[in-house]
């Protein structure tokens, strides 16, 4: 028989060279240590534009006029960054994009954060996007973030991730009194008001533990306990991002979701060789909370983006936008579910991700009957096949889980209804959303080899 009639799944570290190896094993070294820098939205955006201007991008505000070849960024409030290499062709004749996410699950701290309580020091979070509560007590955590005073100085904070600071901690019982505990629902063991970090224990002289956790936390940043008002500082894990395996096949690690991604794309941006056709690569935020807020995909800072590209390169008419949009293609890059070995029931084996067998291609995604589904069109979906049949990148099509079992979405309906061809595209993950998230080099590396090819497509 024909060796292709049947669609055989391979594992893509079989047949590798050495030299392949190596390209995987270097780019994911780079890729890790993003991870250990960019921990939120925030430095995730001034990680990545360090990346663009290093490349030569330069903020489209200090540009006048843009012409073929410029390479120019915007930077959405420091938390969202739209990036696009300029091609021969007309911006209306459609772009190339690669939209992931930058924000991840985590912990907000509320806005009154600070409290005393059964004579220890705590700060009361409020959770970011869906997380198992239970996951994250008795881990080492991490606070990122900014203190913006009301006269607008802004103070960054960042603690937790030098061997020489102090780390944070969410408690949990004992197992020998958890009695209560263990006849609770797991979604209900541990409840939202639970996740209290513990900040300190040693009280001021007026015997208040809160006053003197105050008084070193107005020494070290300069702040007011009313500053917390206006802040946005972020409990995340404090362990750092780590091969995996004694093939040193896999990377854990938090916030791959959907930071794999974002790196993979950034990447195939600057990698990419020239093209007619202009390239955009975006890094959105809010999206784990459903793509809201002036700095989330549904905003329309994004048109305004584009709209800034075509005034500035002198070709917006009446319905330039809309023409551009229903020109362009889109790779929406964003993580899937891999087969998770001891979880094995809430896959459906035929449709679903394996790790290490390439990046994914998620057609549809949605719940029950494929409710609020961005649903690539069939041409599309073998247009990028071909793409990465072409480029030789090993690619998987897949559904996030088994039919009625959950479900989830992603910025790809976002950009679809704008009137793109839009497909989810990325790298599948174990433990998504946990504090350490398991993913596989060679998947990592496959994202990127996509993205590339398709950033380059003609047409
Ligand atoms: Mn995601
Ligand atoms: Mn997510």
């Amino acid at each position: 028989m024909d060796n292709k009639i049947l669609n055989k799944k391979i594992c893509g570290w079989k047949n590798l060279s050495e030299n392949e190896k190596k390209e995987i094993m270097d780019f994911c070294k780079d890729y890790v240590n993003f991870l250990n820098i960019a921990k939120t939205e925030r430095e995730a955006s001034n990680e990545i534009i360090s990346m663009l201007e290093k490349n030569g991008y330069i903020n489209i505000n200090d540009k006048e006029k843009i012409e073929n070849g410029d390479k120019v960024y915007m930077s959405n409030r420091g938390k969202s960054i739209y990036a696009a290499k300029i091609g021969s062709n007309k911006i209306t004749d459609g772009i190339n994009l690669i939209g992931s996410h930058i924000d991840s699950p985590r912990l907000d701290l509320k806005p009154s954060p600070l409290y005393e309580d059964a004579k220890l020091g705590l700060f009361k979070t409020h959770y970011y996007g869906g997380i198992k509560k239970y996951q994250w007590t008795t881990i080492p955590l991490a606070i990122h973030g900014v203190v913006v005073k009301a006269n607008g100085e802004k103070i960054e904070i960042n603690i937790g991730e030098n061997d020489n600071d102090p780390i944070f901690t969410i408690t949990d019982i004992l197992p020998h009194l958890a009695g209560e505990q263990y006849e609770k629902k797991i979604g209900k063991a541990i409840e939202g008001e639970d996740l209290n970090l513990l900040v300190g224990s040693i009280p001021s002289n007026d015997d208040s533990v809160k006053e003197n956790i105050m008084n070193l936390i107005n020494e070290k940043y300069g702040i007011n306990e009313i500053d917390f008002y206006s802040s946005e500082l972020e409990v995340v894990p404090a362990f750092k991002a780590r091969n995996l395996g004694f093939d040193n096949s896999m990377v854990a690690g938090y916030g791959q979701d959907d930071r794999v991604c974002a790196y993979a794309s950034v990447k195939a941006l600057l990698d990419s060789n020239e093209n007619d056709k202009t390239m955009v690569a975006m890094f959105s935020d809010k999206e784990e909370i459903g793509s809201v807020g002036n700095t989330g995909m549904c905003s329309e800072m994004f048109d305004y983006f584009i709209n800034e590209l075509l005034n500035k390169k002198n070709e917006n008419t009446p319905g330039a936008l809309n023409k551009t949009y229903c020109n362009s293609i889109m790779l929406s890059a964003d993580v899937g579910a891999g087969v998770d070995p001891n979880y094995q029931t809430v896959s459906e084996k035929n449709n679903a991700s394996y790790i290490g067998y390439g990046v994914e291609l998620c057609k549809y995604t949605g719940s029950r009957g494929k409710s609020g589904a961005s649903d690539a069109n069939a041409e599309f979906v073998a247009k990028v096949r071909g793409i990465f049949e072409n480029a030789n990148v090993t690619y998987q099509v897949s559904e996030l889980g088994k039919v009625d079992l959950g479900g989830g979405g992603t910025i790809a309906y976002i950009l679809a209804d704008k009137g793109m061809d839009v497909i989810d595209c990325g790298v599948p993950i174990i433990s998504m959303h946990s504090p350490y998230e398991v993913s596989s080099k060679y998947d990592i590396y496959s994202a990127y080899k996509g993205y590339k090819a398709f950033l380059e497509t003609k047409n």
